[in-house]
């Protein structure tokens, strides 16, 4: 039997010295909150996505939940996602009682499908969260005609697409929408946990800011409040890791669409296997996961089972969230989004960071291969 090579890992986020030296040296200030290294990155982020402003938060989820409540969006009020995402673009709009109304997605870009969604639609819709799904621009250009022609304000879950271009040649995040991103280990850019915010002008910039830190407004003292606020605030720490990874963040990306392009050539032979489509000049996916599809029939949970065995992680990857069963219960069954629904039940995410090289690629392709030729 061969020898065990040392497990790869699913994810990795890539630290180095000059994280660490940011780090030290904001534990070494005494300003561990509110200070100067929050505001840098807030600059460094905004300037490399090339908007005016942005708002860091505790974690993507706190952006979105932040992103809801400056748009309005309140008790009663219906929004139209998909349901092929990750579970906290539902939740929070369950947060302010919004209900989550799902359509299906495009079987290509795998993103909420722009008819679907319409067909959606009540008196009760009040906006759009599309999500850019494993990196993917969704059809913002077609949703914000939709949001237009029926009085709807679009928040962009973007929280997997940093870097991404869209099919009109934007940055993902730029299109003057609020739109949210995600700092978590195994985004592109990471700072163990957080989130950040785009705000469509200077007015929801200030609400943002003084939500995220319980209410209290940019000129008041610090127990004076003025409206109901959360503590979504991210520390100076973690604001310190973010100033070095938006540093080098083109050098990040660009290492990751390296091992993206190393598994497009080493898997393309594999009988069945279907993969990630080439970009549509001038979009450009920002390389999230990479998934593939399975060929129908094929024993999934024995795959992962072998490839696990292999020091080889993979993961079902993404369940549709509307089966959930805190969303089920809103009236969600099997069978309603079958685009979604197949797309999850065949979908794998492989071991995906920049640190993989040849030849961790080409083991996980010739494990894949030939638990594929086994039948699971
Ligand atoms: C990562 C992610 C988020 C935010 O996640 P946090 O863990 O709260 O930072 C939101 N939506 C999607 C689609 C994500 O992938």
């Amino acid at each position: 039997m061969a020898e065990q090579l040392p497990p790869l890992d699913l994810a990795r986020p890539e630290i180095g010295p000059e994280e660490e030296r940011l780090v030290v040296e904001v534990l070494r200030s005494g300003r561990l909150s509110l200070g100067p290294v929050l505001e840098k990155f807030e600059r460094d982020f905004a300037a490399w996505l090339g908007v005016d402003d942005a708002v860091a938060v505790s974690s993507g989820t706190a952006a979105l939940h932040l992103g809801v409540r400056s748009l309005g969006w309140k008790c009663g009020d219906e929004v139209v996602l998909s349901p092929f995402t990750f579970v906290a673009s539902a939740n929070c709009l369950l947060y302010e009682g919004v209900r989550p109304v799902f359509a299906d997605i495009d079987p290509e870009s795998l993103n909420l499908d722009p008819d679907s969604a319409e067909a959606a639609i009540t008196d009760s819709t009040v906006g759009l969260l599309p999500v850019d799904i494993f990196g993917q621009p969704a059809d913002l250009p077609t949703f914000e005609k939709i949001a237009a022609s029926r009085g709807l304000s679009i928040l962009e879950d973007s929280c997997q697409a940093l870097g991404a271009i869209d099919s009109e040649g934007l940055k993902v995040g730029t299109r003057g929408n609020a739109a949210t991103f995600a700092f978590y280990a195994n985004k592109q850019m990471a700072t163990g946990e957080g989130g950040m915010i785009i705000p469509t002008g200077p007015d929801m910039a200030q609400v943002l800011r003084s939500e995220r830190n319980q209410g209290r407004a940019i000129d008041m003292d610090w127990l004076d409040h003025d409206r109901l606020g959360f503590n979504y605030r991210m520390s100076d720490v973690t604001a310190a890791i973010g100033v070095a990874q938006v540093s080098r963040l083109d050098e990040l990306l660009a290492g990751r669409a390296e091992v993206a392009c190393m598994y497009l050539g080493r898997l393309a032979g594999i009988p069945g296997l279907e993969l990630p489509g080439p970009d549509q000049a001038p979009a450009r996916r920002s390389w999230f996961v990479f998934p593939v599809r399975l060929p129908e029939g094929i024993d999934r949970d024995g795959v992962i089972r072998r490839l696990g065995e292999q020091g080889i992680p993979a993961k079902a990857y993404l369940p549709s969230i509307h089966l959930f069963p805190h969303l089920a219960e809103l009236g969600y069954r099997e069978g309603q989004f079958p685009v979604a629904e197949s797309v999850a039940a065949r979908s794998l995410a492989l071991p995906f960071h920049a640190g993989l090289d040849e030849g961790d690629i080409d083991r996980v392709a010739t494990a894949l291969a030939e638990s594929l030729a086994a039948g699971a």
